[in-house]
């Protein structure tokens, strides 16, 4: 037996409609779930306490060649589970329905990623827009991208250091998860308060990884107090490395010395230690020629005007 078309049959399912208006070239349908509780984003908890409302402005699949606008009067809830640090929530639905802060219902979405997939990013921009889905250029490249992106799968442990966008004038903070072998977070700065903003919404993480910095050891001890924290491998080398050095260079005459190397060897240096390297032996060379002309009585500001080139760069005297 044939059925009458309702409103509400037109729109995603778990949304009732309130009010469909005519607006010329759209139509503007305002819409509110059905359920009558949501799941806080952070303990999963169902809270059926209301906060307040506010208003989602939607895109939904075309309706009879007119844009589809929707109103949706969504919620926020207060969290009461006494351990949940979330106290109020934005409403949350079926994410095969409407994702969080998502501008387009997922049906909508889902066109558009497989009018991206089947004809790339502008072709699918220009026919989206014949087919009455308003969307720029670059949205369906964006839909892919977004779509081929691989799940997020919460960390166990992570290591924390910081990037440089330019370096010495600007950093951020990169996290990457350790199990997996992937970077996971990048931060757009090095400030504790970020860092310990993004460890909050990852409570499960055991393990952090960090540099010797008080920085990010704070922010790790501030949202994961129950984490253990290790200075990571790298940074372990660094520091023996720097302990090392600083141990051996003082009596490093007497270590050549004794151990009868006289001169160095350029081919078993690095590149930075070969440019260290030549930089000791100019030094060297300039502070031989200072002590002889001193020795033959010539006057400091004598030996100055012969030492140092008009660009204030001592250089070797040469008579
Ligand atoms: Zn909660």
């Amino acid at each position: 037996m044939a059925q009458s078309l309702r409103c509400t049959g037109c729109v995603p399912p778990g949304f009732v409609v309130i009010e469909a208006t005519d607006a010329g070239l759209a139509v503007q349908i305002t819409v509110r779930s059905t359920a009558a509780f949501s799941p806080c984003p952070v303990c999963g908890g169902h809270s059926f306490r209301v906060h307040s409302q506010y208003q989602r402005l939607l895109l939904d699949l075309p309706l009879a060649g007119r844009n589809v606008h929707l109103h949706l009067q969504a919620r926020r809830f207060h969290c009461d589970v006494p351990t949940c640090r979330r106290r109020i929530f934005a409403e949350r639905f079926d994410p095969d329905v409407l994702k969080p802060w998502a501008q387009r219902t997922a049906r909508l979405d889902d066109v558009v990623h497989h009018l991206g997939l089947a004809l790339g990013g502008r072709p699918a921009g220009q026919l989206a827009r014949h087919l009455m889905v308003p969307i720029t250029k670059d949205t369906p490249l964006r839909t892919m991208r977004r779509h081929g992106r691989p799940a997020f799968l919460p960390p166990s442990a992570i290591g924390i250091d910081d990037w440089a966008w330019r370096r010495n004038q600007r950093y951020g903070t990169l996290i990457c998860d350790l199990d997996r072998h992937r970077t996971i977070a990048l931060l757009p700065n090095r400030e504790p308060a970020s860092a310990e903003e993004w460890l909050l919404d990852q409570p499960q993480i055991a393990i952090v990884a960090r540099d010797r910095s008080g920085a990010y050891a704070q922010a790790a001890s501030n949202a994961l107090p129950h984490a253990v924290r290790v200075a990571d491998r790298w940074h372990l080398m660094e520091n023996a490395s720097h302990a090392f050095l600083d141990a051996v260079h003082k009596p490093m005459r007497q270590i050549r010395a004794a151990i009868g190397a006289a001169t160095v060897d350029p081919a078993l240096l690095t590149a930075a230690e070969r440019i260290q390297y030549e930089g000791y032996l100019r030094r060297e060379e300039t502070n031989g020629a200072i002590l002889a002309l001193a020795k033959e009585g010539v006057a400091i500001k004598e030996i100055v005007r012969r030492t140092v080139n008009r660009h204030g760069i001592r250089t070797p005297y040469r008579g």
